[in-house]
């Protein structure tokens, strides 16, 4: 809930819903379930984010978007098994933009959708990409908006995407928060096995910080867990968040389900994983996301023999 009061924080209606919504944003910021009062440094966050919400409408059509590939390591072996697709907005006068400053306003609008589908067809281009040179590229997997999943016809544009691009469904993954699988988690549950019969694989992303209900998690015909990298960050150190990290990877690997480390930073935090038994690590430790380019690199060398982080998986 966001609150203005009249007369203190504006003196006509237009202003006073103004300066509510800007609060508002603010609490849905802070996590929701929330209230915010109205405060003047607000409003030159509210202007800011206006400006960019009408920059990012053009964003599309000057390609201002740019995909970025994270490469998702098989613990056991080294190998690259796959790749997240992370998107950022490259913004003339401010340079790369990341996504936690324009997912939120796109997420507001209709944007996210268009967004979301245009994330979709790079990531099908740059498959097609790929497999001229590669005969099975690793998975890639996407990220999802709840709005996304709510959109009407979301299956039949899907299939129409796969179809223009002729990429199979069962080369895709769709990473959803458990915030967004919870939400209307019996529309989902079919949504879900409808995604699941055409091939793709589904990973609960950011697994650990939302409410989900251990039936829900066995409704769900989910592939992998993704910890979340607020329990990776101080795995080495903090009993709890390590106590945590392995109860996560027992509980679903008695579900059979595959679990991913995100976040994963040090050889520390590498080292504890392996001993808990977790299957794939993602993160900074093996470089910054990179371009599909410099993806199909890494998965040319390894096809070749090479391997790029042998001395972190010996
Ligand atoms: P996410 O899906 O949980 O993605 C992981 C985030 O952690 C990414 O941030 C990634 O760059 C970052 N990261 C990876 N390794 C490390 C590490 O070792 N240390 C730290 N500190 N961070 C690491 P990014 O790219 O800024 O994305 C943030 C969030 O934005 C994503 O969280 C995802 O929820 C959302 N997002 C990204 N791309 C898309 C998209 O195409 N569509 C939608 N709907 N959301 C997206
Ligand atoms: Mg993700
Ligand atoms: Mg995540």
């Amino acid at each position: 809930m966001g609150v203005a009061i009249y007369p203190r924080d504006a003196d006509n209606v237009i202003d006073l819903l103004r300066n509510a919504d800007a609060a508002l944003y603010q609490a849905k910021r802070a996590g929701g379930n929330c209230y915010e009062r109205y405060s003047e440094d607000m409003k030159s966050a509210a202007v800011d984010r206006l400006m960019l919400k009408s920059k990012l409408r053009r964003a599309f059509e000057r390609n201002e978007l740019r995909l970025h590939y994270q490469p998702k390591y098989h613990l056991a072996t080294g190998r690259i098994a796959g790749a997240e697709a992370l998107v950022r907005w490259d913004l003339p006068e401010r340079g790369l933009v990341f996504p936690a400053d324009f997912i939120p306003i796109a997420e507001e609008s209709n944007l996210i959708l268009q967004l979301g589908d245009w994330v979709f067809n790079q990531v099908c281009e740059d498959y097609r990409y790929w497999q001229q040179s590669l005969a099975a590229p690793e998975k890639v997997s996407l990220n999802l908006s709840l709005k996304q999943l709510q959109q009407h016809r979301f299956l039949e544009k899907l299939q129409g995407t796969f179809r223009a691009h002729g990429v199979s469904p069962t080369c895709l993954e769709l990473e959803i928060t458990e915030t967004t699988l919870m939400d209307d988690a019996e529309r989902t549950v079919r949504l879900l096995n409808a995604l699941y019969s055409m091939g793709l694989h589904l990973t609960i992303d950011d697994f650990g910080t939302g409410y989900s209900s251990l039936s829900a998690l066995q409704q769900f015909p989910i592939g992998t867990l993704k910890i979340d990298q607020s329990f990776v960050r101080d795995v080495a150190i903090d009993k709890e968040d390590a106590a945590i990290v392995k109860a996560i990877i027992q509980m679903g690997h008695t579900l059979s389900l595959e679990i991913v480390a995100e976040g994963v930073e040090s050889e520390q935090q590498l080292e504890l994983l392996r001993r808990q038994g977790c299957d794939y690590v993602q993160g900074h430790l093996f470089g910054d996301p990179m371009t599909a380019e410099e993806l199909l690199q890494l998965l040319l060398d390894q096809a070749g023999g090479g391997a790029q982080h042998r001395q972190l998986f010996a």
